[in-house]
């Protein structure tokens, strides 16, 4: 049961809401806005958005439309790019592409994007109508793998179909794009796109055994399973759920039912899609053991595979669980894409339970890997690599077609998705960043006004067309001081609050003009790696805070078009060098003092506990630290020998 009481504080009235433990279920299940209905205000993720709505104007569409063009017989307006979009994978930024649009433009209503969109599916659909047969892609020369596939011809390894660089993953963007082109912007004609295609896919392997088929699953194939299961969600016809389960890997699932983690030495980026296939196919179909099986893989990769900033994975494979030596050592730390993939399983979890863990993870991997992968001027980032005084490279327009920068168009597009939910007509406060609510269709707007994390309140004004009694539930984050939060309504007013499912829910009879602040009291918390070998990062609320080292030799800051020019290449410096910090933990933290100033949070490292080189560095959040070598996990021993 939660506990409540009153304490007066400052001379006002706030009420202290103790975080329950007790789960309930509602009987009224979750929804979220649509990107439309949520407004970002000034903000770092304000900011982020801007910067990628550019940086989607600045790619060229005719330049990823010419392999969609090319296949199928059509003259390209203009040359295609290069890249990954020239050396097989091509047409996979294209899907990226289309969703990315549809998102930003639900979520600016810029005029820009929508006539990119719109032109973008224009062309997809000409493509269609010349292949004829409702086939829509990019891959070079598909008709003949297509051929293949269909006379039940595969030869199948994790990076290749029939010798060509992972067709299905390069097909599932396109499917993915047009569901998101419906989804976010109810354009028709991407749902007839969407569906022609599924139904060719449908036609195309109608011969094929359940065991061609998962010969096939082999190779990575994104999310195909989920698109069919979407597909099947909107239109009703079990041949696209048939095709969903058909799609799904069973290598991968089997284990996960059976709670297992097998996860060991696999690519993680072709797994991660394929849970949230199983979680949809699962809930869809009424087969529990498909969402356990999700949730398990979420559990498993959140709780023992995940470092403090909410990445996963080393050289893009999943390390030995109780071994992260890997992730210290490489260049190539977390990959991006998991953890926009990681979120969109997050998400589906939390939609379904409510559970507000789901947002602590949501929110810490918001914050210190997805806001931090962009440049503040544009570019995407790849690998964020863990290994001290180390750094990262960035994307650039015209030259960097990686997975990441297709999914990190999308990435920063869709902030909106889940600052705010509802159930029923009680409204959900999930996280604290500036925003607009307009639910207009209930008469409700709200306006979070923030600058968390500078400052720890955030404040909620309530617009009603006529006072309306409604349920508004605050997430009571469990990086909280004391697990409390305090909740000041009108200034004087106050209410006893229960909570449930890590919720204050204020139940009342709203008037126009209401305002709730809730005061966000952060301290300095600190992690271990997951292996619980010594090596910390140092947390403030939600943010991962590191520090920025030197600026040396950052080869290859924005990459070029070669193939590997996502990885940072330049020297490593020595780990062995690095000087240890020694002595509890507790005691450190003890001496780390934050300054706070308008957009800047400061951790001084002089007089403190931490070794005579670190002296002059600051920890800062992660995600302003760009352009630069830096420090997330520092070596410890809490002996008082050095190591
Ligand atoms: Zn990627």
């Amino acid at each position: 049961m939660s506990t409540l009481k009153q304490v007066i504080f400052s001379g006002l009235i706030f009420v202290l809401i103790a975080c329950s433990s007790q789960r309930k279920k509602s009987d009224e299940s979750i929804e979220l806005f649509s990107l439309d209905k949520v407004k970002l205000l000034d903000s770092p993720f304000r900011e982020a958005q801007l910067t990628d709505l550019n940086y989607i104007l600045e790619l060229d569409a005719d330049k990823l439309l010419a392999p969609f063009l090319m296949d199928a017989g059509l003259e390209p307006v203009k040359p295609g790019y290069g890249n990954w979009e020239g050396t097989g994978l091509n047409g996979h930024i294209g899907g990226h592409y289309l969703s990315a649009l549809a998102m930003m433009y639900s979520a600016t209503g810029n005029d820009s994007i929508k006539k990119r969109l719109d032109y973008t599916i224009d062309w997809l659909e000409k493509c269609q109508q010349a292949n004829g047969n409702g086939y829509v892609g990019g891959v070079p020369n598909g008709k003949i793998i297509w051929d293949e596939i269909s006379k039940g011809e595969i030869k199948a390894e994790l990076f290749s179909l029939n010798g060509r660089w992972v067709p299905l993953y390069n097909i599932h963007k396109i499917f993915a794009g047009l569901r998101d082109a419906w989804v976010f912007t109810n354009n028709e004609k991407a749902l007839t796109i969407w569906k022609n295609l599924s139904d060719w896919w449908i036609d195309l392997t109608e011969n094929l055994s359940d065991e061609q088929f998962q010969a096939m699953l082999k190779s990575e194939h994104g999310g195909m399973n989920e698109v069919f299961a979407d597909l099947f969600s909107i239109k009703g016809d079990s041949t696209y759920l048939a095709m969903a389960k058909k799609m799904s890997h069973r290598l991968i699932l089997n284990p996960l039912i059976n709670q297992h983690d097998s996860l060991t030495g696999l690519h993680a980026n072709t797994q991660i899609p394929k849970v949230v296939g199983f979680l949809k196919v699962g809930l869809l179909s009424g087969d529990s053991s498909w969402t356990k099986a999700s949730e398990f893989f979420w559990k498993t990769v959140v709780q023992n595979r995940s470092m403090a900033f909410g990445g996963n994975s080393v050289h893009e494979h999943f390390n030995p669980v109780d071994d992260f030596s890997s992730m210290l050592e490489s260049e190539q730390g977390p990959e991006t894409c998991n953890t926009y993939n990681m979120l969109r399983l997050t998400k589906g979890l939390w939609e379904i339970s409510g559970f507000s863990s789901y947002l602590d993870f949501y929110e810490r991997a918001l914050y210190n890997h997805i806001l931090s992968s962009q440049h503040p001027r544009g570019g995407f980032v790849y690998f964020t690599p863990l290994r001290p005084m180390h750094y990262r490279v960035y994307s650039q327009p015209h030259q960097g077609m990686w997975c990441c920068v297709g999914s990190g168009m999308e990435n920063h597009a869709k902030y909106g998705e889940l600052i705010y939910a509802h159930r029923g007509d009680g409204v959900l406060i999930n996280l604290f960043i500036a925003s607009e609510l307009d639910w207009s269709e209930n008469g409700i707007h709200i306006k979070q006004t923030t600058r968390f994390p500078f400052e720890e309140e955030s404040t909620l004004l309530l617009k009603l067309n006529k006072p309306k009694k409604f349920s508004v539930s605050i997430r009571i984050p469990e990086w909280i001081v004391g697990d409390k939060l305090l909740i000041k309504i009108n200034d004087q007013e106050s209410m006893e609050i229960p909570s449930e499912n890590g919720y204050a829910v204020i139940n009342r009879t709203w008037q126009n003009g209401d305002q709730v602040v809730v005061q966000l009291p952060m301290k300095i918390t600190s992690e271990q790696l997951p292996d619980k070998s010594h090596w910390v990062s140092f947390l403030y609320g939600p943010m991962v805070m590191a520090a920025k080292t030197d600026t040396t030799e950052l080869t290859g800051l924005f990459a070029d078009d070669s193939r590997m020019g996502h990885v940072a290449k330049g020297t490593k410096y020595p780990l062995e060098n690095l000087p240890t910090l020694v002595g509890s933990i507790d005691s450190l933290m003890a001496k780390l003092i934050v300054e706070k100033g308008d957009e800047s949070i400061v951790v001084p490292l002089n007089n403190t506990g931490f070794p005579e080189s670190f002296q002059s560095l600051k920890l800062v959040p992660f995600y302003q630290i760009h352009e630069a070598r830096y420090i997330m996990y520092w070596p410890y021993s809490d002996s008082s020998q050095r190591h």
